[in-house]
């Protein structure tokens, strides 16, 4: 039998996005050993996405760089968690092998998802997420001169929009479900947040529509027009693409399998419970970023860095970061105040409308379900190929059902990596 090896590191930390890059260099001027993984081909994160068709800002450059300079960094990009095979031990993979990396501490970086609510046409091909459309774009997919609606709700759907008519898009609507009052309360709290205010003003869009939602997507193999709610007036709207985005949910699938408690279900989308150090329930483990909430990039930063510190045992340095982190805190809040979700947004499935799509679950199928699980072995929604990672985060929105802690493996993993689990390891460390 092959061995596998088992590398040791004393900070590990899942996730290279803002908050992940910001821990590493925390930590790193005490010579301790970091390894930061991500399955991302690329340090960035979900903001900071590149490819082909992705012109990264100055801020990623300068962070990027500054994981360069240590030399006790190491980046591990396109590597994905697969098992929590032993105490403080993950077992992960890459392109070419599986490997148990051990760990005395580690951070969770794992960011924030896209929260997609099925409407009548969300599956067609062309209708995608707001951040998703995004990714497309920026790893090279052609929509010169295609007409665009992106719907939904939040901030996301502005970026999204810059970033597809910068590709030569036709932007031809952005349906916000906030009302105008909320937006426009939002708009003017940003004077307490300058550098988001002047994000905001280049981002302004004369598509840009309030109390607007998505009713239907139409079309035969392609979407080719979508219905729109606007305040009382329903108009059909040609298009070639649709994106939509409701805001994003917490990435919180490792730290529940690692077993960290979630803040309360009744405070909203759960997040991984922190305290002022951002520790998590369980010992030595931390997290930092959108898996704690979302909140923006900056926010991610300032929990990544006393992440970081607090890792270390320099604590001092993670106190002296509070007023930083206290101040994107608040940016958040604003932020969920603003672009809470109205309860019409509920009202979108039909009863022929697939919830669950790797599976054809229709949403009517769900209606006398206990929960999630009682969903899952009877209707087998969340069975197929995400994993409930789509119509889990909707079904919970949706009816409020909890889905249970994943199992491993967390993501779909290599016949030769799960045989590690059982396999002798060979220290590569040690020998
Ligand atoms: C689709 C999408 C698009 C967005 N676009 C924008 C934008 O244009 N502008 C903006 O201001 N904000 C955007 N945001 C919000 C943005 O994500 C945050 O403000 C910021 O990037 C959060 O930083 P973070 O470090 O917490 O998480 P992220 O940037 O999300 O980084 C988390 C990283 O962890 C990796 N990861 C997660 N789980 C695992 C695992 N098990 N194994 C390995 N790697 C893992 C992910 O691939 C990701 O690279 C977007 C969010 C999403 C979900």
């Amino acid at each position: 039998m092959t061995a596998m090896a088992l590398e040791h590191c004393d900070l590990l930390i899942v996730g290279a996005g803002p908050a992940g890059m910001a821990a590493a260099v925390a930590a790193a001027p005490s010579g301790a050993s970091i390894a930061v993984i991500d399955d991302n081909p690329a340090a960035g994160g979900q903001i900071w996405r590149d490819g082909p068709g992705a012109s990264l800002p100055a801020a990623a450059r300068r962070w990027r760089d500054a994981l360069e300079r240590h030399a006790n960094i190491r980046v591990c990009s396109g590597t994905r968690v697969v098992a929590a095979p032993g105490r403080n031990e993950l077992l992960l993979e890459d392109a070419e092998r599986g490997w148990r990396m051990r760990w005395s501490k580690l951070i969770l970086c794992t960011g924030a998802r896209e929260l997609l609510l099925p409407f009548p046409g969300w599956t067609l091909p062309g209708v995608t997420g707001a951040g998703g459309l995004q990714a497309l774009i920026k790893a090279g997919l052609p929509v010169e001169g295609e007409r665009i609606v992106i719907a939904g709700s939040g901030p996301l759907l502005l970026a999204a929009a810059s970033t597809a008519r910068a590709a030569g898009a036709k932007v031809v609507r952005i349906a916000e479900q906030a009302s105008f009052a909320a937006v426009a309360g939002f708009a003017a709290s940003l004077l307490r947040w300058p550098g988001k205010a002047m994000q905001a003003a280049a981002l302004a869009d004369p598509q840009y529509r309030t109390s607007s939602r998505i009713v239907s997507a139409h079309g035969g193999t392609q979407v080719e027009s979508v219905r729109l709610l606007l305040g009382e007036r329903e108009v059909e709207i040609a298009c070639d693409r649709i994106a939509c985005g409701f805001g994003l949910t917490p990435n919180t699938q490792l730290g529940r399998m690692l077993g960290c408690d979630l803040t309360p279900a009744e405070a909203g989308a759960q997040a991984l419970a922190v305290d002022a150090l951002q520790a998590t329930s369980l010992p030595g483990v931390y997290a930092a970023g959108e898996c704690t909430g979302f909140g923006g990039s900056e926010r991610a930063l300032a929990q990544g860095t006393i992440a970081g510190y607090a890792a270390i045992g320099n604590e001092r340095a993670a106190k002296q970061n509070e007023r930083e982190r206290a101040r994107w805190n608040a940016f958040a809040a604003q932020l969920h105040r603003s672009f809470a979700l109205a309860p019409a947004i509920r009202q979108m499935p039909q009863p022929d409308t697939l919830m669950c799509r790797c599976e054809d679950v229709p949403f009517s199928a769900l209606a006398d379900c206990s929960g999630w699980t009682d969903a899952k072995l009877h209707r087998r929604c969340g069975m197929g190929a995400c994993q409930g990672r789509v119509c889990g985060d909707a079904a919970q929105f949706l009816f409020g059902w909890t889905p249970p802690a994943p199992r491993p493996p967390l993501s779909p993993a290599r016949i030769a990596t799960l045989a590690g689990l059982v396999r002798p390891d060979v220290d590569v460390d040690r020998q």
